[in-house]
């Protein structure tokens, strides 16, 4: 299915901060690929992240810094303002979701095709779902529930992540996807923010583990949302 392959592991990161160059250089390190979905009107904006007590930077990119940054990966849509989806009303949506996709196909010059919805929890339902469907040209969106299995999903547009990357199961089930022997195509889909990993002692570490961990392997290939799910460029 991927180049003959019947594996691939594909990486998505939410919110276009900083920390996205980090994780790029160990994706390229490990010959991986990922996906980054960004609000195009948050652009240069800061908001720090604030977990137990600790404080995180977190400062979204500049608009002219995106071709640059993710020239070798996959720039996504996540939405202008990073609002719920499932309490505005459709031509909210609509505005939303295409025109921050518009904005990265300018400041990129590729086409933008795939998506994550905003804001953790219910970030999406049925209806919002049918808008983008019928109203944009998005084809692909993740949502943030983690399934813990391989299968591919027939719904491309509430597409359910395997696992976050800061999960404890993420090496537990990496091993099985490596040992897997698949007669059908299976996918290994890790999502999560880059500003996580200043968070956590040790989690860059731990990220850059699990990179090594699951790269290499002659059976399973490495692509961006699109490639894997979209058979773009593949
Ligand atoms: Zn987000």
């Amino acid at each position: 299915m991927w180049n003959g392959k019947k594996k691939a592991v594909t990486f998505s990161f939410d919110d276009g901060v900083r920390q996205d160059i980090r994780v790029i250089r160990i994706l390229d390190k490990y010959g991986l690929k990922g996906t980054f979905n960004l609000n195009s009107a948050k652009f240069g904006t800061k908001n720090p992240y604030e977990p137990y007590g600790k404080t995180v930077e977190r400062e979204v990119i500049e608009p002219w810094e995106v071709k640059e940054i993710y020239k070798d990966h996959e720039v996504a849509a996540h939405t202008l303002g990073h609002f719920n989806l499932t309490v505005l009303p459709d031509s909210c949506v609509i505005w939303q979701v295409e025109e921050d996709r518009k904005n990265l196909e300018r400041l990129t010059g590729k086409e933008v095709r795939c998506m994550a919805y905003p804001c953790g929890g219910v970030n999406n339902d049925e209806r919002v779902s049918k808008v983008i469907k019928d109203n944009t040209a998005i084809k692909f969106a993740r949502t943030i529930t983690s399934t813990y299995a391989f299968d591919i999903q027939k719904n491309l547009l509430r597409f359910d992540p395997t696992l976050h990357f800061g999960d404890e199961r993420s090496f537990e089930l990496a091993e099985k996807f490596v040992a897997l022997k698949a007669d059908v195509p299976k996918l290994f889909y890790i999502w999560g923010h880059s500003y996580e990993l200043d968070a956590t002692d040790g989690a860059w570490e731990r990220f850059e583990e699990f990179c090594k961990f699951i790269s290499g392997k002659t059976d399973i290939f490495y692509g961006t949302n699109g490639e894997v799910l979209l058979n773009e460029k593949v």
